[in-house]
């Protein structure tokens, strides 16, 4: 909604901007939509614009694991002319290198006009990219929004959407700013950065072999704890000697990779559960944009191959569904690349921390708020939420129960007791892990 009002406020007065899709896997509620706009390029110099986002998207096609999971996203690109060309308060947006000479730091001042063309040339503008024409050299991310300058280039985008999209902190050791978080803070924040130098407490060690050194010495390879990360040069440890996230090497290390998968899974519905037929031909199939080899699926109440199974009417079944992909370590991230689906109904969606994950608070109860099991009033009682309290909701309704973070695991209270949050929070400035 308050989407619809800022475009609805800035259509009135704003000059003709263009959108269009560059790639299109599915509908926008079910994907990670990307939206790249323009800054200081003057309406001559759209082909140089244009030139510079198909750049980013040749990048994420080449660069695991979005090369992958590009049947996860869309990609759309949004013009809005500039009167000035480069870094200047008076473009578009207001984009423009900020905090002194040697700062590579962007910073646009008009952010909601900004947000507001991201939704009009994206649907649900999940993550923005800025390119500012400029030819010196800078990127900056705020939530999820970032920028790049065109004299950066694709590879400074890439990181600079390492940020944007999963939430990944800098890897490396020291920039020309100060850093602005202590370390620890930067460990609790970001996933790919730690204050713990021993291989069992390292938040990554189902990715550290068992003949690698921990903490990582000079002649240690591969996934350890490797000294240096979020612009301090000790204290704190990265996994890997080199990463997208801390130099220009091409690709993002194993961890941040896991990282963005998960993300993408966060924002993507990736499959539907589709019933066709009656009676005793009644038939069940999962469908979506990725291969069907990416898909293990474990079915109940039926006997099912794969991707499908037949359901006779009346009879009670259930897929549950999951990515294959060896890029992601360890039972609660991979919980997030599981879908469950009602083979009878065919609703379902992310079994937790997935998807459409949305905040709603605690309404419409008097004293307190039951959290079950399973969506059904016959399961057992895990505990109770008051009047007001705040909660994660991971996913569609299920038979009338919305599924919420509960404990580190998954329980589902009545949905007419739980009011949802504007759905635009998708679009706010949130520094943290993303859920
Ligand atoms: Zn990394």
């Amino acid at each position: 909604m308050l989407n619809r009002l800022l475009c609805a406020a800035i259509f009135a007065c704003a000059p003709v901007t263009f959108a269009q899709t560059l790639h299109r896997s599915g509908p926008a509620a079910d994907r990670l939509d990307l939206v790249i706009l323009a800054d200081g390029y003057r309406a001559g110099d759209r082909d140089d614009f244009e030139a510079e986002a198909d750049r980013v998207l040749d990048a994420l096609r080449s660069t695991e694991p979005f090369a992958s999971y590009m049947p996860l996203m869309n990609v759309h690109r949004g013009f809005r002319a500039s009167g000035s060309s480069g870094s200047s308060a008076n473009n578009a947006y207001g984009t423009q290198f900020s905090g002194g000479f040697f700062s590579s730091r962007l910073r646009a001042s008009r952010v909601t006009l900004l947000l507001a063309d991201a939704v009009r040339a994206g649907g649900e503008a999940d993550a923005v990219l800025v390119i500012l024409n400029a030819s010196r050299r800078g990127g900056t991310a705020t939530g999820n929004t970032c920028y790049v300058s065109s004299g950066a280039g694709a590879r400074v985008a890439l990181h600079e959407l390492g940020h944007a999209i999963g939430r990944l902190g800098d890897e490396y050791s020291s920039f020309s700013g100060t850093p602005t978080l202590t370390r620890a803070q930067l460990a609790q924040i970001y996933p790919n950065l730690t204050t713990e130098s021993t291989r069992a407490r390292l938040p990554w060690s189902d990715w550290v072999a068992s003949s690698t050194r921990v903490p990582a010495t000079l002649f240690t390879s591969g996934v350890s704890a490797y000294s240096g990360g979020g612009a301090y040069s000790n204290g704190i440890y990265r996994p890997r000697r080199s990463c997208r996230m801390r130099t220009d090497t091409p690709g993002y290390c194993e961890v941040c990779r896991q990282h963005l998968v998960v993300a993408i899974h966060r924002r993507a519905n990736p499959l539907r559960l589709q019933v066709t037929g009656s009676g005793s031909s009644r038939r069940a199939r999962l469908v979506g944009s990725m291969p069907d080899s990416a898909w293990a699926t474990r079915w109940s109440g039926v006997q099912g191959q794969g991707l499908e199974a037949r359901v006779p009417a009346g009879v009670n079944a259930s897929v549950v569904v999951e990515d294959r992909t060896p890029w992601v370590r360890g039972g609660a991230l991979r919980a997030t690349l599981r879908y469950r689906f009602d083979a009878r109904t065919g609703a379902g969606g992310p079994v937790a921390g997935g998807g459409t994950t949305q905040i709603g608070r605690v309404v419409g109860v008097s004293s307190r708020l039951r959290v079950r099991q399973r969506p059904t009033t016959a399961s057992s009682i895990l505990g109770h939420l008051l009047p007001g309290a705040t909660v994660q909701v991971l996913g569609p309704a299920e038979g009338g129960f919305y599924p919420i973070a509960w404990n580190g695991g998954t329980g589902y209270v009545g949905r007419n007791f739980v009011s949802l949050q504007s759905s635009a929070v998708g679009l706010t400035s949130v520094v943290g892990r993303w859920r």
